[in-house]
């Protein structure tokens, strides 16, 4: 049974005030809150066990590499992926896919060779693919999401032409919480012998995640989304997809050998790893999955799906407020504007002064904004922690907006 006051007291900051009034965290998409567990990881690490990772011969390297190591196998089981050699780590989202068109997709881009998106993608999942036109004369494909912010998989499938290398599409929209099909788009991409990469960065938080019954190449997320460390993350990368890749970022660790004329590489993943990684953020990234898996994924959707339905019950009965985005298939997202022009800041600005925490402005999705003909939107995310209270609480406060923009 999941008993979210309980969970709540696993997280130390949830009890504290801001601006006199208890803190109602709703910007989970940003970033979330750590448990103790997780806080406690990292004090561990940096006061009983911390060396440099894969160097040393002496005691706390091979404890700090066995636990850094360790995560690979707690990735696997979270996202199921056949091996956890498939696993490479990274500092998060932006990074992995950094990597992906550095190391996939560079190498293989002829001039004119296309990358189908949706319009709903963070820059994470845009501006390294521009980087590819710019640099190499690639084409972005685009694919809209309708009015409701659904984004036909079927319509991704059409986008595919002779000349599409890549489909990179979000598995969750971090503006408007859509869930996408990924399922159905790596079947159809599949099919016509296209790799499909998924931005996992919003939806591993919310639901479970097999990438193995995806059939996705490519399965991106991000530590500090997921209750660890900024600056921890991990990839998933199909063994298949592994061996296509050249190294992206050169250095220690990930050569085998270096001689003053050659050298050779590392097996994957190390391969794909080089330098000094963050190692207390990835070990203690490794803590705040498996204190997910705890609680269990399933769960923690069932209570987020719980969250969602009371919270669209009781925005969409505040006849001021426009709640962008009401696709059937979406997690504990809400993005609104206020009938009333009011500025996105302004709004957040007095929930703040309630003590409640949103996200105002493009939410790193600027063409998705234009898309939808919007300029600024306020935010706010649920996560596992949050209660129907909190929702009640932003009702309340969004009301008192209303009413100042009224007067
Ligand atoms: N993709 C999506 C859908 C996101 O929501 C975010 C973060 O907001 C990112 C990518 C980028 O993640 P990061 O900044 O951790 O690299």
């Amino acid at each position: 049974m999941y008993n979210v006051n309980e969970v709540r007291s696993d997280f130390p900051i949830l009890s504290r005030q801001v601006n006199g009034k208890p803190l109602v965290y709703l910007d989970n998409g940003a970033s979330a809150q750590k448990p103790q567990v997780v806080i406690d990881a990292i004090t561990q690490a940096y006061s009983m066990e911390y060396s440099n990772v894969h160097r040393g011969l002496h005691y706390l390297s091979n404890v700090a590499t066995e636990k850094y190591e360790g995560v690979r196998a707690i990735v696997k089981r979270f996202l199921n992926a056949a091996s956890e050699d498939e696993v490479i780590f990274n500092s998060g989202t932006t990074e992995a896919i950094n990597l992906v068109s550095y190391a996939w997709a560079a190498p293989r881009l002829q001039a004119g060779d296309e990358i189908v998106l949706s319009v709903m993608e963070h820059h994470a999942n845009i501006v390294p693919w521009h980087f590819l036109r710019e640099r190499q004369g690639g084409v972005l494909k685009w694919v809209k999401c309708d009015a409701n912010g659904d984004l036909d998989p079927q319509a991704v499938l059409d986008a595919i032409g002779p000349r599409t290398r890549l489909v990179a599409v979000t598995h969750m929209s971090n503006v408007l919480g859509t869930v996408v099909d990924v399922a159905a788009i790596c079947r159809g991409a599949r099919e016509k012998g296209v790799p499909v990469l998924v931005d996992g960065s919003q939806a591993a938080v919310h639901i479970p995640v097999d990438v193995q019954a995806i059939g996705c190449d490519f399965y991106v997320m991000t530590g500090h989304k997921l209750y660890g460390p900024s600056g921890s993350g991990a990839i998933y990368v199909r063994a298949k997809r592994q061996a296509e890749m050249r190294p992206f970022i050169g250095g220690g660790d990930m050569i085998r050998e270096v001689s003053l004329d050659a050298i050779t590489w590392n097996d994957p993943p190390m391969k794909f790893e080089a330098g000094t990684p963050s190692i207390v953020s990835q070990i203690a990234f490794g803590v705040a999955l498996e204190y997910m898996m705890g609680l269990g994924m399933a769960n923690i959707a069932a209570h987020e799906r719980e969250l969602r339905d009371y919270a669209q019950a009781r925005l969409s009965g505040l006849n001021f407020l426009n709640i962008q985005g009401n696709s059937k298939n979406k997690g504990a997202i809400f993005s609104f504007t206020l009938a009333r022009q009011a500025h996105a800041h302004d709004i957040s600005t007095i929930l703040d002064k309630r003590g409640i925490a949103v996200r105002a402005g493009t939410h790193c999705a600027m063409p998705l904004m234009k898309h939808m003909g919007l300029g600024a939107t306020c935010r706010a995310s649920f996560g596992l922690y949050n209660t129907k209270a909190e929702v009640d609480a932003l009702v309340s406060a969004l009301e008192l907006v209303n009413e100042l923009f009224n007067a």
